[in-house]
């Protein structure tokens, strides 16, 4: 039997913006015996959530970091081994957009991050008043210079109730690989 090939996944974003919600309904979406917590019983991230799914024969660990501003500082101790990044932000939180974006900018241009395939998540979808996911890449992605040479995708979702999750995996999957 071949050898699953593991890659570790980091899952980044200001607190509140959805990355364990995120993370519990892809294991939920991609785990046969799925047995985490209740979706809306999730509150913020303060340490580390982990979770692992296979895909055929790619294995993904994720590692869900804390993203209040004195957590941001631990990121990049993670940055050397990770094979892919996700970026959560929330749509319905403008007023954070700024803040999000500083933390999004400090994290892209960072060097070991350079080659590594990231997927940015419009997230929040759901709500009413939530940003449209063409607005929120205009304010991330300034230009197509921004991001380098990595592959990059940018997809609206709702990890509350689903939408878009699938998808979005499915193409990190093929970018890692
Ligand atoms: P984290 O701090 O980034 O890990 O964020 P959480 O996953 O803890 O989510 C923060 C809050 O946003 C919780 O109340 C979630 O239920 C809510 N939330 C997360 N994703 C969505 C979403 O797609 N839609 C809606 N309406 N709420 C969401």
């Amino acid at each position: 039997i071949r050898q699953k090939d593991e890659y570790n996944v980091l899952i980044l974003g200001l607190d509140n913006a959805g990355k364990t919600t995120y993370l519990e309904q892809t294991k939920m979406k991609f785990t046969s015996n799925y047995q985490g917590m209740s979706l809306n019983k999730i509150t913020t991230t303060v340490g580390l959530n982990i979770g692992q799914i296979d895909i055929g024969h790619v294995r993904l660990n994720f590692w869900d970091l804390g993203g209040q501003e004195e957590l941001q500082s631990l990121w990049d101790k993670y940055y050397a081994e990770s094979h892919a990044v996700i970026y959560v932000i929330d749509s319905s939180d403008t007023d954070r957009f700024d803040e999000s974006k500083e933390a999004f900018d400090k994290m892209v241009t960072n060097k070991t991050l350079e080659t590594v395939p990231l997927l940015t998540l419009a997230n929040k979808q759901d709500l009413e008043g939530s940003m449209r996911v063409e607005n929120v890449q205009k304010i991330f992605i300034s230009n197509a210079q921004h991001l380098g040479e990595r592959e990059h995708k940018m997809n609206g979702v709702s990890a509350l109730k689903g939408d878009g999750v699938d998808e979005g995996i499915l193409w990190l999957v093929e970018a890692i690989k």
